[in-house]
């Protein structure tokens, strides 16, 4: 990158080891975009998110008080198709991460090929300490104040951090009551009697186990025997863990908020999950050693799957990483500081916007079901999530060769690329 760059000048990313997740998306889309030779009127389009709403959202909590809650929705770029992403409920929400969660969704629909744009919403919240009646209220106001923007043709919802079929069963409900007809494809990862789709809860754990067998594969390293750490033991994580085992990986490693788990021989991941179902967290869990979420991060492994919330691995712990690969299942989870300590360590990263793919393919089977009322089984599912994650596996790589980068930069490069040849057919409306 030269600092002479239109695309990189150094004041405005003076950064390198920032961990503001907006900026961190933005330095690896400037990479990119200095690769493709992006012209300067698309350079600046696609910096900026299309649409930003914020809305207070007041609700009666059981104590008879009220309480105003604070929720975002970003629409980041819509030129390939409906906004699509995910409602997070949690204390870190800020503008720039749903902003940059937004981005990653534009830039995640167009490397897997969906017809896609990218949104994120959240709300400022801690949901682990508000009951199931005020998660509803706060569900159902907040989606009559984004009302105006959802709908199966122009932004569609799904879950991420801590909400889930049940939360997207009341969007569902709240819009359709305000357009007076059922829509069922207004939002996606549904329970499946609401018209959900089979395998969506598993849709991002099972991509993240697709991607780490074709990485594996291509750096000649076996499956079985593969020694895994998972950090994040959520529906991404737990799911991952489970279906990695079964190819033959040995789980050496989870962990969740609570702290860390470590057992050479390997984690029964099975029991680990029941063991979290009745005690809340994985710590405790007595068929392992104790080690700290950090810890956990720098282990021995082949394998390491970072499955929880963004920056956990940064310039301060890049270092220290023994992993070989690096499946990202979460959003964000590498800082941009860290990228450049992975290359020289020659750790091969599969870049979130490709490893946790799965769930958004998914959710897209869903939208596509839902609209036609034709329903597919898992197995049908499931062949053609995996379809969709070898391809999209294969054609980064390719880009990686061809631009000799690492495959977070050829992902991005692959995804600007598709975005930006949409803009250009469809040219400027003005
Ligand atoms: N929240 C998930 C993600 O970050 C799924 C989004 C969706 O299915 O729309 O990819």
């Amino acid at each position: 990158m030269t600092e002479t760059s239109q695309f990189m000048r150094p004041e405005q990313h003076p950064f390198l080891g920032d961990e503001n997740p907006f900026k961190a998306m933005m330095s690896r889309f400037d990479y990119a975009a200095e690769l493709l030779h992006l012209d300067a009127g698309l350079y600046k389009v696609l910096r900026s998110p299309e649409k930003q709403i914020i809305v207070s959202v007041p609700i009666l909590l059981d104590s008879g008080e009220v309480e105003v809650y604070t929720g975002y929705r970003v629409l980041y770029n819509t030129s390939r198709g409906p906004g699509k992403g995910g409602i997070r409920f949690d204390l870190g929400v800020t503008l720039d991460e749903v902003r940059a969660l937004a981005a990653w969704m534009t830039w995640k629909c167009a490397v897997v090929n969906i017809p896609f744009g990218g949104a994120k919403g959240g709300v400022v919240c801690d949901p682990l300490t508000m009951s199931v009646g005020e998660l509803e209220r706060l569900t159902r106001r907040y989606t009559s104040s984004i009302i105006e923007v959802l709908g199966p043709d122009s932004d569609v919802p799904a879950p991420d951090v801590n909400t889930n079929e049940r939360v997207m069963a009341w969007i569902m409900d709240t819009y359709s009551m305000h357009h007076r007809h059922t829509v069922t494809s207004v939002v996606t990862g549904k329970p499946v009697e609401l018209g959900g789709s089979l395998g969506r809860r598993e849709a991002t754990g099972r991509g993240c186990m697709i991607v780490t067998q074709q990485a594996l594969q291509h750096l000649g390293m076996p499956l079985k025997g593969a020694r895994v750490v998972v950090q994040g033991f959520g529906n991404v994580g737990s799911i991952a863990a489970e279906l990695l085992q079964q190819e033959g990986c040995v789980i050496v490693g989870a962990s969740d908020v609570s702290g860390g788990l470590y057992s050479k021989k390997g984690l029964d991941v099975k029991d680990v999950i029941a063991w979290r179902k009745e005690h809340k967290y994985v710590s405790g869990y007595p068929k392992a050693d104790a080690v700290t979420n950090e810890e956990l991060l720098t282990l021995d492994c082949d394998v390491l799957l970072p499955a929880a919330l963004e920056n956990v691995i940064t310039a301060r712990n890049a270092a220290s990483i023994k992993a070989k690969v690096i499946i990202e299942g979460a959003n964000g989870p590498t800082a941009a500081g860290a990228d450049e300590i992975l290359d020289k360590k020659g750790i091969f990263v599969v870049p979130d916007i490709l490893a946790n793919a799965g769930g958004v393919t998914v959710s897209y089977f869903e939208w596509v079901q839902d609209r036609g009322g034709w329903f597919w089984t898992e197995a049908v599912v499931n062949e053609r999530l995996t379809e969709i994650m070898v391809n999209s596996f294969q054609n980064v790589l390719a880009v990686s060769k061809k631009y000799n980068v690492n495959m977070r930069i050829a992902a991005y490069t692959l995804a600007i690329d598709r975005v930006a040849s949409v803009h250009r057919l469809r040219g400027l409306y003005a």
